[in-house]
C-alpha cells in the first residue's frame, strides 16, 4: 500500500477516505461484511496477473501450476463446507453464477418462477429489467399478506398452474428460514428444476444455522461476500456431479472468460476460515445480534416484517411511524449509520421511495458488537427516526455511534500513507 501513495496519490487518498468511512460508520447493509486481512492479502497478490481459462489441470494457458493449486483448494473447501459433489468457484459475482445456471438448465422462452423483487427476491430471479426477465417467461410468487412469510400452499398452487421449468428459492430481503424440502416436493410434482440462491445466508448455511439446500436442490448458487465473509464473487454448488460438468461449461466458456485467480485464492482463504469453529461462533452471534436488534426495535414501537427475524436481517416496516424508507435511509446516514431503503411486501411506495429499511448484522458482528451493543444500536435508530427534527437528539445519536465505532476498531493494523 505504501507503493500506491507514491505512484497514484489520488487513488491512495480515495482508499484512505473509504477506510475512514468504514471505520467511522455503523455498517448495517445486510449484504455487506468486513472480510479478513488474509482474504484481502490473497486478492491483492500476483495471482491477478495470471490467465487461466479452463479448470485446474485442464487449462488453455501454460504456467498454471500454482493457480491450479489455489483453485483446487477453493473447490475442495467449498465442497466440504456445503457437502456438495461439485463446486465451481469461478463466477465473478452472484448474478454471473445465476446466469450460468440458466444457460445450463433453460432455453430462451422457458418459464421460470421466482420471488417478486418487491417481496424480497433478487433482480436475477425474473425481474423485467434483468436478462432473467427478458429472455424467460416469468411467474412470480410473494409472501402471504397475513403472515408476511412464505406460504408453501400458495406457492404450490401457482407452480401447478404455471408449470415453470425452474423454480428459484433464496432471497435478498427475507428474514425467515426457508424450507427447501417443501420446495423440492413442489418442484417434483411438476418435474421442475430447483435452484436455491443462498447469496445472503451462505455463512449461516455453512455453519448449520440455516438448513442446507444442497441435498434438496438441483443447483445452489451463492455470493461469497455476504454472511460468508469472503471476497466479492460467486459460487455454484451441486450434489449431482454429472450436472456439475455442464455447469462448469456454462461458466467457461458459456458466460465468462478468464477466471479471477486472485479472487479465487481469496475465496479459498475465506472458505478455510469458514471451516473453523470460530466462524460458527461468529454466525451464531450474527443471529443473536439480529434478534437483539429486532426485539429492541419492537420494544420501541417499530413493526418488523413477519414480526421478527431468524437470520441476519430485519426488515422494518416504517408505515406505522409514517415515514418512508428513503427518508429513514437519509436520516440514518446523517448519524453515520449505513443501511438501505427496501420495499416491504405489498409496498404502496415505489422502489425509489419504499416503506422499509433493511438492517443486517453481519458486518458489525465481525467488528465485535454483541447483543448489548445491538440493543444500543436499536435505541440509536429509534431515537433518530422518532425525533427527525430534533437537533439535540441527532447530536447525541452521532456521539453514541462514534462511541461504538471507537470501542470496536476496524482493521487497526491498516494504515494507508497519503502524501501531504
Ligand atoms: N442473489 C441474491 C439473493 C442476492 O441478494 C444478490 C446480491 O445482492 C445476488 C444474487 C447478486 O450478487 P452480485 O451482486 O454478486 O451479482
Amino acid at each position: 500500500l505504501e507503493f500506491l501513495a507514491d505512484t497514484d496519490p489520488a487513488i491512495a487518498e480515495i482508499i484512505a477516505n473509504e477506510l475512514q468511512r468504514q471505520r467511522g460508520h455503523l455498517e448495517l447493509i445486510a449484504s455487506e461484511n468486513f472480510t479478513s486481512p488474509a482474504v484481502m492479502a490473497a486478492q491483492g497478490s500476483v495471482l491477478t496477473n495470471k490467465y487461466a481459462e479452463g479448470l485446474p489441470g485442464k487449462r488453455y494457458y501454460g504456467g498454471c501450476k500454482f493457480v491450479d493449486q489455489a483453485e483446487d483448494l477453493a473447490i475442495e473447501r467449498a465442497k466440504q463446507l456445503f457437502g456438495a459433489a461439485m463446486a465451481n468457484v469461478q463466477p465473478h459475482s452472484g448474478a454471473q453464477a445465476n446466469f450460468a445456471v440458466f444457460l445450463t438448465l433453460l432455453n430462451p422462452g422457458d418459464k421460470i418462477m421466482g420471488m417478486d423483487l418487491s417481496h424480497g427476491g433478487h433482480l436475477t430471479h425474473g425481474s423485467p429489467v434483468n436478462v432473467s426477465g427478458k429472455w424467460f417467461e416469468v411467474c412470480q410468487y410473494g409472501v402471504s399478506k397475513e403472515t408476511e412469510r412464505l406460504d408453501y400452499d400458495q406457492i404450490r398452487e401457482l407452480a401447478l398452474k404455471e408449470r415453470p421449468k425452474l423454480i428459484i428459492c433464496g432471497y435478498s430481503a427475507y428474514p425467515r428460514i426457508i424450507d427447501f424440502e417443501k420446495f423440492r416436493a413442489i418442484a417434483d410434482e411438476i418435474g421442475a428444476y430447483l435452484l436455491a440462491d443462498i447469496a445472503h445466508i451462505a455463512g449461516l448455511v455453512a455453519t448449520g444455522h440455516h438448513p442446507n439446500p444442497v441435498p434438496h436442490c438441483d443447483v445452489v448458487t451463492t455470493t461469497t461476500h455476504k454472511t460468508l465473509r469472503g471476497p466479492r464473487g460467486g459460487l455454484i454448488l451441486t450434489r449431482d456431479a454429472e450436472l456439475g460438468k455442464k455447469l462448469n461449461k456454462s461458466v467457461f466458456p458459456g458466460t465468462q472468460g478468464g477466471p479471477l485467480e486472485h479472487v479465487i485464492a481469496g475465496k479459498a482463504v475465506a472458505f478455510g476460515e469458514a471451516l473453523k469453529p470460530e466462524f460458527k461462533t461468529y454466525c451464531g452471534q450474527v443471529i443473536a445480534n439480529s434478534k437483539a436488534l429486532g426485539n429492541q426495535l419492537v420494544n420501541r414501537g417499530f413493526k418488523l416484517v413477519s414480526g421478527g427475524s431468524d437470520n441476519h436481517l430485519n426488515l422494518v416496516d416504517l408505515r406505522s411511524i409514517g415515514m418512508t424508507g428513503k427518508v429513514a435511509d437519509q436520516l440514518l446516514g446523517e448519524i453515520s449509520i449505513t443501511a438501505n431503503k427496501n420495499t416491504v411486501p405489498f409496498d404502496p411506495e415505489s422502489p425509489f421511495v419504499t416503506s422499509g429499511i433493511r438492517l443486517g448484522t453481519p458486518a458489525e458482528t465481525t467488528r465485535g458488537l454483541t447483543e448489548e451493543d445491538f440493543t444500543e444500536v436499536a435505541n440509536i435508530i429509534a431515537d433518530c427516526l422518532l425525533n427527525p427534527d430534533d437537533a439535540d437528539v441527532k447530536a447525541n445519536c452521532i456521539k453514541r455511534v462514534e462511541a461504538l465505532c471507537d470501542r470496536y476498531p476496524l482493521y487497526p493494523h491498516l494504515q494507508i500513507p497519503v502524501p501531504a
